[in-house]
């Protein structure tokens, strides 16, 4: 008999040995100070439930949804205790009992499983945001207000929809690989997507581009796994991978979650085995970027920049250099580091939504380390990251630009403008 998601986490979780020290990595607690958003105050609950001491009830709730599910904790802790795993096990546990953190995914499920419906509702968003969205959605709580606020300014079409005109061959192609369309490049930062397709051509990529759905994460880190495994196995039937030399990603949480898709998909005897040969394909973008290979000529791009590791990146993928070493590479530009810099912005998928307040003092703290270095351009590698961290430099009234890693490489490709 397949093992709950809880009893799967008791051997890490008893890994444990109460000592703290991860207290002082954790964005949460360090607003908080409470014990309950710890790493070990999650392990403590996760424990208790299954010693028979608490009962899998709402009121875990909080204290697990407050969880950024960054693993700043995880290079603290002597023992290693995959903190992220035992919070995702503890929510995945909780919506199977019909606990509160289902509403979200409901919603969630409605709109990712769609991709249509996913278009005329960024479309309505966008018109409502041009009619002063905020100010009406401000009455209807903190939460609507701040989805209105979030959201970057009309961007035009989604990516989809702008490509069908481009060229996605080079003159003399070097491998063939799919890019998978994030959902935050596809419809909220469609400008992000469009440069990194030709990035991609510039350095001799032939270029697919599927329809594909939305990678699972938001899903799977709200505890709804069945939805999670639902849209993997979509993109297993859409991507057709076999084809390609490399399915490659500008949003970081997708590479990661992609890389995922063999453990997610394991004991599923169809999709099993291609899902294990796709996240051997998957990488991101700063991956295929630090290739060795032709290279093209930059102008010189007179920038200072200070670059945010996405957590996904950093530490589900140990991708800190790659992003680095591209900047560095690119004339005119001038690389300076912030203090924290792999520090969570706070965005963390829905996080800002769901737990506004606290995303605002993670952001605060984030901006005041971008606000230091002076930097007239912070970049990234996930659009996802780039929505909270615009929100961020907007709300502070920083002049600073918020770039993709590909739209700085785009910038200095077409004349360092
Ligand atoms: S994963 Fe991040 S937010 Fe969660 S307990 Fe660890 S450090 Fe804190
Ligand atoms: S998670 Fe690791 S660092 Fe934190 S209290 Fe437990 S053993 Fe200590």
């Amino acid at each position: 008999m397949a093992l709950s998601p809880l009893e799967l986490v008791r051997e890490e979780v008893s890994k444990c040995n109460r000592c703290g020290i991860c207290q002082t990595a954790c964005p949460v607690y360090q607003v908080t100070r409470r014990e309950s958003s710890s790493a070990r105050g999650h392990h403590y609950q996760i424990r208790s439930i299954l010693e028979g001491r608490l009962e899998l009830d709402d009121e875990l709730h909080r204290p697990l949804s407050e969880c950024l599910l960054c693993r700043a904790c995880v290079p603290q802790c002597f023992a290693k205790v995959q903190t992220d795993q035992v919070v995702a096990a503890g929510r995945q546990s909780l919506a199977a009992h019909g606990g509160r953190i289902r509403v979200l995914p409901s919603l969630l499920r409605g709109i990712l499983m769609n991709p249509r419906r996913m278009s005329r509702y960024v479309a309505l968003l966008t018109l409502m945001k041009k009619a002063g969205l905020s100010r009406i959605a401000g009455l209807a709580g903190n939460r609507a207000a701040r989805a209105a606020e979030l959201l970057p300014g009309p961007k035009g079409k989604p990516l989809q929809e702008r490509i069908e005109g481009l060229s996605l061959a080079p003159a003399r192609p070097l491998a063939r690989v799919i890019y998978f369309m994030g959902c935050g490049s596809n419809y909220l930062l469609p400008d992000t997507g469009e440069a990194t397709i030709r990035v991609l051509v510039g350095r001799g990529y032939v270029v697919e581009v599927v329809r594909n759905y939305c990678c699972g994460l938001p899903l799977y880190v709200q505890g709804d796994m069945v939805t999670a495994r639902r849209l993997a196995r979509g993109n297993l039937r859409l991507l057709k991978h076999e084809r390609v030399d490399a399915v490659v990603t500008d949003c970081a949480s997708c590479s990661s979650f992609l890389k995922g898709y063999s453990s997610l998909l394991a004991d599923d005897r169809k999709f099993g085995e291609a899902a294990s040969r796709l996240a051997a394909k998957a990488l991101d973008i700063t991956e295929i970027l630090s290739r060795p290979g032709p290279q093209e000529t930059l102008s010189e791009l007179p920038l200072s920049v200070t670059y945010h590791d996405p957590c996904h990146a950093s530490r589900y993928q140990g991708l800190r250099e790659e992003p680095r070493a591209i900047l560095r590479s690119i004339p005119g530009v001038t690389l300076v580091e912030m203090e924290e810099a792999d520090w969570c912005c706070g965005g963390a998928g829905a996080y800002s939504f769901t737990q506004p307040d606290l995303a605002q003092k993670i952001l605060d703290r984030k901006i005041d380390n971008v606000a230091r270095t002076g930097a007239q351009a912070l970049v990234t590698s996930c659009p996802s990251c780039m929505i909270h961290l615009a929100y961020g430099v907007r709300r502070r009234g920083l002049p600073v630009r918020v770039l993709h890693l590909t739209q700085v490489l785009e910038m200095a490709r077409q004349g360092g403008s």
